[in-house]
């Protein structure tokens, strides 16, 4: 809202989570439609964002904005030199670029760069306190001291105004000073709990979706099909067990780690499932 005018048309790879998971409300709130590149797990063709950027023509909508996304939604970081490549693309356009961080510290983690780094490709930034740097609630947007002071009057406008939040702001403090240096921990643990999926040939894991916290599962046994498994068994005997997972999502599971999942839990999780399907005859 803050970058855009009505009417005009973002760039956006069809499988960010602004697309997926904000309720259309970029054409409610700020009346901007969308143009999607293809999905890409947030890796950006720059070929592809020159060849949807609209010209000025009388017919056409504005190109009002650029949005990438790193981490990606998919549990891929996206290196730093293709964030630049799109950052200054738009800047020969005049099109500004804003970054759904929500786990940019998580990115720049996996990448060994610093978050700034990452951030510095983007005209603003937002990212998020409540995932795995494991603050309660609270999300930030970052960009110049125009651009801010611009959002900040949109935010009230749309009745984010919140007289209490200096109490929660105290928790997204220990989220940046603390928990930003301990996500490397969150990161290998992923890594171990894939390594012991995998193990247990029950899983398939897609190792090109490893990068943060992240690990999507696919059932490996052309036994286990989604039409035999009863999933609703399968969640409520490990909810027997104290684990909650979602069901499936386009046949994955994603499993996240956190501050809270230690490698004792992982192993825990992992035996759970391989009893479960020692027992269950397909
Ligand atoms: C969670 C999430 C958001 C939205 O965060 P809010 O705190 O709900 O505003 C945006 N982008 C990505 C990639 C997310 O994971």
């Amino acid at each position: 809202m803050t970058h855009t005018l009505r009417g005009d048309e973002v760039l956006i790879p069809a499988d960010n989570h602004i697309v997926l998971y904000e309720v259309g409300a970029s054409a409610v709130l700020s009346g901007v439609a969308m143009r999607f590149l293809k999905k890409s797990s947030g890796i950006i063709d720059t070929g592809e964002l020159q060849n949807l950027y609209r010209t000025y023509d009388i017919h056409h909508p504005r190109t009002g904005l650029i949005c990438i996304e790193n981490a990606h939604t998919q549990g891929t970081a996206i290196q730093v030199s293709n964030s630049k490549s799109v950052y200054e693309f738009a800047d020969s356009k005049g099109v500004p670029v804003h970054l759904d961080g929500a786990r940019i510290f998580n990115a720049a983690v996996a990448l060994g760069t610093e978050a700034k780094n990452i951030a510095a490709n983007a005209d603003s930034v937002m990212f998020c306190f409540s995932k795995g740097l494991c603050a309660p609630v609270g999300s930030v947007l970052a960009g110049k001291r125009e651009f801010i002071r611009q959002a900040r009057k949109n935010r009230k406008l749309m009745g984010g105004g919140m007289r209490q939040v200096g109490y929660l702001a105290a928790a997204c403090l220990v989220a940046l000073e603390k928990m930003t240096t301990r996500l490397v921990d969150d990161h290998k643990n992923a890594k171990y709990l894939a390594s012991c999926l995998q193990d247990t040939d029950i899983f398939e894991i897609d190792k090109k979706r490893l990068d943060i916290n992240m690990v999507f599962a696919k059932f490996k046994n052309d036994k286990i099909t989604v039409k035999n498994f009863n999933e609703d068994r399968f969640i409520s005997f490990l909810l027997d067990n104290k684990i909650k997972i979602n069901p499936m999502h386009d046949a994955e599971y994603r499993f996240v780690t956190h501050y809270y999942i230690s490698r004792r839990n992982i192993d825990y999780f992992v035996e759970a499932i391989t009893n479960y399907f020692n027992k269950e005859v397909f």
